[in-house]
């Protein structure tokens, strides 16, 4: 069976990759040669651990080819999964445009009978009208059929969600699409929903959406908890034992980031809409992480007054560890008040630093955390990696004209912080503020 993955993004490559580790013959197509070119040579494109080694594996044996000659490679494709991006529009629905070019592409070229399986997040409905616009649009007399196959996996993570997975939904209408899907995923040996398409595509959006959800939902607490006294971490702590509740998505913070969460909130929130329905829930998670995101911003501005000429180290820019996706990442819209602000910036990230470059050409980056410490005023983080979390209060005291760290993350434990001449400020717990002997005033006064 010849299996063809439209997109080579963190949904295409690695669905590629992993249906080729199990055995399948799997042939990849993108429009971007520069990226089909790296992959020829086993060379991923984007940074996911364990990504290379597939590549490189699967290269070699033959499993998995790259390509941009879409027609050659749908002509006789037996099964083509869709995986390429459904990014948001400006009013918050998602654009369906390289999905139905990828349709286009399909029903001309194909020549045989085929299964079109859209792994891309779709709007309800979507893969119905799929489905109408390949069998209108079909240049030849072959029977096609479309399922629905949303994907579930983490970047960061990808390969092992994939490839471990916790569950495999497939949307069909018919006995013979589930059959053909319920074959190529046999190897996986993993639980299979099997529903309508209308009902996989709702599971996608409603499974993203409810994990969004909990974490606005934290993040609510944990502002309310800084009113009240009450710290956020044990909060959640205590929480998570019950097993109705978990300890997944309760980790307060400056809010979510991503390729997924904040586009498919609001997707699904307009989606609603445009049915006369409104989701009230997702419109608070929505609200609740848009404000979030500056949440650490404001009070450094109100902790200096003016942040003209500050030197402001930022630690992180990924939107989450484990990636070096950009895609809606806190950071970026954070440097660009510090900016426009007239701080000084200076930036660490351990594999974001190209993509960010693309954004912010004239900020500085430095190789280390410890480099972008070196003189800083103030330092944020904005991302949890490892690197980061292994800085120790005494090299931030050390390293920095003034130790006052905004932590959007809440790396450290609030009580080893206590310890030291630090004012760090974090989420949903009081801010330690030891650095006694400096007034708000006198910290400005050694920025000028
Ligand atoms: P991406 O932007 O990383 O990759 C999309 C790829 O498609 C790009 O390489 C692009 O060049 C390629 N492309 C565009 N038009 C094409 C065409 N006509 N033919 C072949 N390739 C084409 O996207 P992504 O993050 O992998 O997301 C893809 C879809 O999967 C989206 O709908 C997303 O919501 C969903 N999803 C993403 C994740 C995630 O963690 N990124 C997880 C689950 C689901």
């Amino acid at each position: 069976m010849k299996i063809v993955v439209a997109g080579t993004g963190y949904v295409g490559l690695v669905t590629g990759a992993c249906l080729a580790e199990v055995g399948h013959n799997v042939t990849c197509v993108d429009i971007n040669e520069n990226k089909i070119q790296k992959m020829k040579q086993g060379i991923s494109p984007i940074y996911e651990p364990g990504l290379d080694e597939l590549l490189k594996k699967n290269n070699s044996n033959g499993k998995l080819d790259f390509t941009t000659d879409y027609k050659n490679a749908y002509k006789d494709a037996d099964l083509v999964f869709i995986g390429v991006g459904t990014p948001e529009r400006e009013d918050g629905s998602a654009n369906l445009d390289y999905v139905f070019n990828v349709c286009k592409q399909i029903s001309d070229n194909i020549e045989k009978d085929c299964l079109v399986v859209v792994k891309s997040t779709v709007p309800i409905g979507t893969n119905d009208k799929v489905e109408a616009f390949l069998k209108e649009n079909l240049k030849n007399k072959v029977n096609l059929e479309v399922a629905s196959n949303p994907e579930f996996l983490a970047q960061g993570t990808a390969v092992l969600d994939t490839l471990y997975a916790k569950r495999i939904v497939i949307g069909v209408e018919s006995k013979k699409a589930e059959n053909i899907l319920k074959e190529i995923y046999k190897p996986y040996n993993q639980p299979i929903v099997v529903t309508n398409r209308r009902s996989a595509e709702m599971i996608k959006y409603a499974s993203n959406d409810f994990l969004a959800l909990k974490i606005s939902f934290i993040n609510e607490i944990a502002n309310f908890c800084e009113i009240v006294g009450a710290d956020v971490e044990d909060v959640a702590k205590g929480m998570s034992f019950d097993p109705r509740i978990g300890d997944k998505f309760l980790k307060a913070g400056i809010g979510y980031g991503g390729s997924c969460f904040p586009k498919d909130t609001k997707a699904l929130h307009w989606l609603a809409n445009d049915n006369g329905y409104e989701l009230k829930t997702i419109k608070a998670t929505i609200e609740v992480n848009q404000n979030q995101k500056y949440k650490l911003f404001r009070l450094a501005k109100q902790r200096v007054g003016s942040l003209k000429g500050l030197k402001v180290a930022v630690l992180g820019l990924t939107f989450k560890p484990g990636t070096d996706d950009l895609r809606e990442a806190p950071s970026i819209p954070n440097v660009r008040r510090l900016l426009d602000e007239g701080a000084e910036v200076v930036a660490y990230d351990p594999v974001g630093e190209d993509n960010f470059k693309i954004i912010y050409p004239n900020i500085k980056y430095v190789e280390t955390p410890e480099e972008t410490l070196e003189g800083a005023h103030m330092a944020f983080i904005f991302t949890e990696w490892d690197e980061i979390k292994k800085i120790s209060p005494t090299q931030y005291i050390e390293l920095m004209n003034n130790p006052i760290l905004f932590d959007g993350r809440n790396c450290y434990k609030i009580n080893d912080m206590r310890n030291f001449e630090i004012d760090y400020y974090s989420v949903g717990r009081k801010a330690v503020l030891n650095l006694k002997n400096k007034s708000n005033k006198e910290v400005a006064a050694t920025i000028m």
